[in-house]
Protein backbone atom coordinates (compact mmCIF):
# COMPACT_ATOMS: atom_id res chain seq x y z
CA UNK A 1 0.00 0.00 0.00
CA UNK A 2 1.31 3.54 -0.45
CA UNK A 3 1.05 6.86 1.47
CA UNK A 4 2.13 9.62 -0.51
CA UNK A 5 1.51 10.41 -4.51
CA UNK A 6 3.88 13.63 -5.25
CA UNK A 7 3.22 15.36 -8.28
CA UNK A 8 4.79 18.62 -9.35
CA UNK A 9 5.52 19.90 -6.08
CA UNK A 10 2.07 18.37 -4.33
CA UNK A 11 2.35 15.79 -1.95
CA UNK A 12 -0.79 13.44 -2.35
CA UNK A 13 -1.84 11.84 0.96
CA UNK A 14 -3.66 8.58 0.34
CA UNK A 15 -6.04 7.12 2.55
CA UNK A 16 -6.63 3.28 3.03
CA UNK A 17 -10.71 3.52 3.79
CA UNK A 18 -14.30 3.00 1.50
CA UNK A 19 -16.10 6.69 1.18
CA UNK A 20 -19.79 5.44 0.90
CA UNK A 21 -21.18 5.69 -2.57
CA UNK A 22 -17.86 5.33 -4.63
CA UNK A 23 -14.50 3.74 -4.81
CA UNK A 24 -12.19 6.73 -4.51
CA UNK A 25 -12.99 9.61 -3.96
CA UNK A 26 -9.73 12.77 -4.66
CA UNK A 27 -10.32 15.91 -2.37
CA UNK A 28 -7.53 18.80 -3.81
CA UNK A 29 -9.11 21.19 -0.73
CA UNK A 30 -7.60 18.87 2.04
CA UNK A 31 -5.01 17.29 -0.73
CA UNK A 32 -6.12 13.38 -0.03
CA UNK A 33 -7.07 10.43 -2.10
CA UNK A 34 -9.29 7.99 0.00
CA UNK A 35 -9.26 4.82 -1.57
CA UNK A 36 -11.73 1.66 -1.10
CA UNK A 37 -8.74 -0.63 0.39
CA UNK A 38 -11.19 -4.00 -1.10
CA UNK A 39 -10.66 -3.42 -4.30
CA UNK A 40 -10.47 -6.26 -6.65
CA UNK A 41 -6.67 -5.97 -7.73
CA UNK A 42 -8.01 -5.05 -11.46
CA UNK A 43 -10.42 -2.36 -10.27
CA UNK A 44 -8.04 -0.62 -7.58
CA UNK A 45 -5.69 -0.15 -10.87
CA UNK A 46 -8.96 1.47 -12.96
CA UNK A 47 -9.51 3.47 -10.01
CA UNK A 48 -6.41 4.64 -9.48
CA UNK A 49 -5.79 5.69 -12.78
CA UNK A 50 -9.19 7.77 -12.57
CA UNK A 51 -7.90 9.47 -9.62
CA UNK A 52 -4.80 10.37 -11.54
CA UNK A 53 -6.51 11.28 -14.13
CA UNK A 54 -8.72 13.59 -11.71
CA UNK A 55 -5.66 14.84 -9.61
CA UNK A 56 -3.75 15.80 -13.69
CA UNK A 57 -6.72 18.06 -14.44
CA UNK A 58 -7.45 19.25 -11.55
CA UNK A 59 -3.69 20.45 -10.83
CA UNK A 60 -3.18 21.62 -14.93
CA UNK A 61 -6.88 23.69 -14.12
CA UNK A 62 -8.20 21.86 -16.77
CA UNK A 63 -11.96 21.37 -16.98
CA UNK A 64 -12.35 17.91 -18.93
CA UNK A 65 -15.76 18.90 -20.28
CA UNK A 66 -14.40 21.19 -22.18
CA UNK A 67 -11.68 19.53 -23.94
CA UNK A 68 -11.22 17.83 -27.26
CA UNK A 69 -9.94 14.63 -27.78
CA UNK A 70 -6.03 15.71 -28.84
CA UNK A 71 -5.77 17.14 -25.53
CA UNK A 72 -6.87 14.52 -23.38
CA UNK A 73 -4.56 12.32 -25.15
CA UNK A 74 -1.44 14.84 -24.18
CA UNK A 75 -2.53 14.77 -20.76
CA UNK A 76 -2.54 11.45 -20.16
CA UNK A 77 1.53 11.65 -20.83
CA UNK A 78 1.47 13.34 -17.69
CA UNK A 79 1.43 9.71 -16.17
CA UNK A 80 4.71 9.36 -16.98
CA UNK A 81 6.02 11.86 -15.01
CA UNK A 82 3.47 10.56 -11.96
CA UNK A 83 5.24 7.04 -12.56
CA UNK A 84 8.81 8.41 -12.84
CA UNK A 85 8.40 10.74 -9.40
CA UNK A 86 7.00 7.66 -7.49
CA UNK A 87 8.68 4.50 -7.81
CA UNK A 88 6.72 2.81 -5.17
CA UNK A 89 3.15 4.00 -7.19
CA UNK A 90 4.81 2.20 -10.23
CA UNK A 91 5.39 -1.00 -8.77
CA UNK A 92 1.89 -0.85 -6.80
CA UNK A 93 0.64 -0.25 -9.77
CA UNK A 94 2.21 -3.00 -11.57
CA UNK A 95 1.58 -5.79 -8.75
CA UNK A 96 -2.18 -4.79 -9.26
CA UNK A 97 -1.83 -6.15 -13.15
CA UNK A 98 -2.09 -9.51 -13.02
CA UNK A 99 -2.40 -11.29 -15.98
CA UNK A 100 -5.29 -13.96 -16.39
CA UNK A 101 -3.58 -16.62 -18.72
ZN1 LIG B 1 -14.26 10.38 -11.44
Amino acid sequence: MIKLIKYKKRKIKVIWEKEPGCFAIYDPNANTLKIDPKLSKRNMAKTIFHELWHIVCYVNKIDINKIGEERTAKLAEEFVNILIANPKLERFINGLLVRRC
